[in-house]
């Protein structure tokens, strides 16, 4: 039993569009995940508490904080456009450019 070349032909297409618009959703994933807000770390998480983070470095009243350390210069952030960046450290949380914690390190220079 043979098939007509129509039905060949519409499976063909049928196929092409299923391949398209399987990429097409992986693409929106994968775009949405890099333009996804990631949340702001805040001194109410658990872990930023045990290092005493600050989204305002000045404001800070842990002994190890020197004047002028903020995560900008940190050698564990990762700058962002806006004010905050990532700091490995807090993993899909941004932290403030101003901010400080007692990990602190300083860029090399
Ligand atoms: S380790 Fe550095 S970048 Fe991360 S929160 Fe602390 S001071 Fe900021």
């Amino acid at each position: 039993m043979s098939e007509n070349r129509s039905s060949i032909e519409s499976r063909r297409q049928f196929m092409k569009t299923a391949v398209v618009a399987t990429a097409a959703v992986m693409a929106g994933g994968t775009i949405r995940k890099l333009f996804a807000a990631e949340p702001h770390l805040t001194d109410a998480d658990p872990t930023a508490k045990a290092m005493d983070y600050v989204d305002d470095a000045t404001t800070s009243k842990n002994s190890l904080y020197k004047p002028g350390s903020v995560c900008a210069n940190c050698q564990l952030y990762t700058g962002g456009s806006n004010g905050y960046g990532n700091c490995q450290l807090f993993p899909g949380k941004l932290v403030s450019s101003k901010g400080w914690c007692t990990s602190y390190t300083a860029k090399a220079s």
